[in-house]
């Protein structure tokens, strides 16, 4: 069904779905930012997107995202860093991506401060944060968010923009919609406590996104519903 569909038709279709969630909520459509999650597919996909009127795409994996955006470099794109990131790995994305959204230890954070300090970049960030408390999760946990979120703010080499959440996986959309308000809450609490604005707040997916901007995110990264399905489970 979505295979049939142009890049353009879907494009349409979650934006659609974003400006409906947020006409029920009260919000304004422009407050909420669409990252077309492209990782696993190619550089002519991103492209076809582009054309149909997408200029923000996010990325996983540094190895795949940096010869992507090289193909495409000049055409007015602009990337977010969504994954995992190695320690080992900043070095070849420092200043490369307007955000990240996946600093979740002050390890990891020292290091883009560091990094980024070098090149005479401040380099925006956001906290991830593991709110139902999985193992082996990428995040912290709410009771380090406050501790970690200081310190990070006191990095001259990074902006701490908000928070970023990746929930446990439910094929049920409305699964998450308590730790989507969760993560809403913990962002409030936090912007009040360090006196920091903490505008952006990353959240929803494919199956998820009306619940996430129902519930406050300003940024929903957003792969299936956009490219079709992924090769392989990434
Ligand atoms: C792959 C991925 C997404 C997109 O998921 P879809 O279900 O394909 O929309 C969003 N966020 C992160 C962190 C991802 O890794």
């Amino acid at each position: 069904m979505q295979d049939a569909m142009t890049p353009r038709q879907r494009l349409d279709a979650v934006r659609e779905r974003i400006a409906r969630a947020c006409a029920r909520c009260g919000r304004k459509p422009e407050e909420v930012t669409l990252v077309a999650v492209s990782k696993t597919h190619p550089a002519e996909a991103v492209l076809a997107l582009h054309q149909a009127g997408q200029n923000l795409f996010g990325e996983s994996y540094v190895q795949e995202a940096l010869p992507k955006m090289e193909a495409l470099a000049g055409q007015g794109l602009a990337w977010h860093f969504i994954g995992r990131l190695q320690k080992n790995k900043v070095k070849y994305i420092a200043g490369k991506f307007d955000l990240l959204h996946t600093i979740d230890s002050l390890e990891l954070a020292s290091i883009v401060h560091k990094k980024s300090a070098a090149l005479g970049l401040v380099q925006p960030v956001l906290l991830q944060v593991n709110l139902a408390h999985e193992e082996q999760k990428a995040g912290c946990g709410p009771e380090d968010a406050e501790a970690l979120a200081r310190a990070i703010a006191g990095l001259d080499g990074l902006r701490l923009d908000g928070l970023m959440l990746m929930p446990p996986w439910d094929p049920d959309p409305e699964a998450n919609r308590g730790l989507f308000a969760q993560a809403r809450q913990l962002r409030d609490a936090l912007a009040r406590s360090l006196g920091l604005a903490l505008p952006e707040l990353s959240m929803g997916m494919s199956h998820d996104v009306e619940q996430a901007v129902e519930e406050g995110a300003t940024l929903v990264r957003v792969g299936t519903d956009l490219f079709g399905q992924r090769p392989c489970a990434l």
